[in-house]
């Protein structure tokens, strides 16, 4: 089969045939599938202001994990909690699931250095971005802003991983 391109329009149809993929276990193909697709999706997400949801990282987690790549489950999951997170109890539970591979039980230097390798990567963007005060940490935290008329949006906080609805002042 010759490798269509996959693109904003289309990406959510290729989770079937990764499926098709694994099932019939041709893990390099739906690797490339997944990774292509999750660089596709940081750059159109993070281009409209919005959260990651982190369907595709796990989907390529429990791949990693099938073929007991433990490196590279560490890896993606690594590469998800530095993104801007959509809302919803995903982020927190891949914090959780991060600390336990690598056997860490220090959250909050976790916490704090996703949150600078975070911070590096929203400013290298030219985006609207905007200190807000989290709802449930109540820390000031450095965030994408979707448009100049929202007034507030759902994600997760980037320090605390709570599912939030943010008010932008
Ligand atoms: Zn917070």
């Amino acid at each position: 089969m010759s490798s269509p391109i996959i693109t904003e329009a289309n990406y959510l149809e290729f989770g079937d045939i990764i499926k098709e993929f694994i099932r019939n276990n041709e893990l390099k193909e739906a690797e490339d599938y997944l990774l292509r697709i999750i660089d596709l999706i940081e750059r159109i997400t993070i281009k409209k202001g919005i959260g990651i949801s982190p369907g595709f990282y796990l989907e390529l987690a429990k791949l990693y994990k099938k073929q007991g790549s433990k490196e590279k489950e560490i890896n993606i999951l690594h590469r998800f909690l530095v993104q801007p997170k959509a809302g919803g109890e995903q982020s927190k539970k891949i914090l959780e699931r991060y600390a336990k591979l690598i056997d860490s039980t220090d959250m909050e230097s976790l916490k704090e250095s996703f949150y600078n390798e975070y911070l590096e990567k929203i400013r290298l963007t030219k985006l609207l971005t905007k200190y807000i005060e989290c709802p449930n940490c109540q820390k000031k935290i450095l965030m994408i802003i979707p448009s100049k008329k929202v007034q507030l949006f759902r994600g997760s906080c980037p320090r605390c991983y709570e599912n939030n609805l943010f008010i932008v002042e």
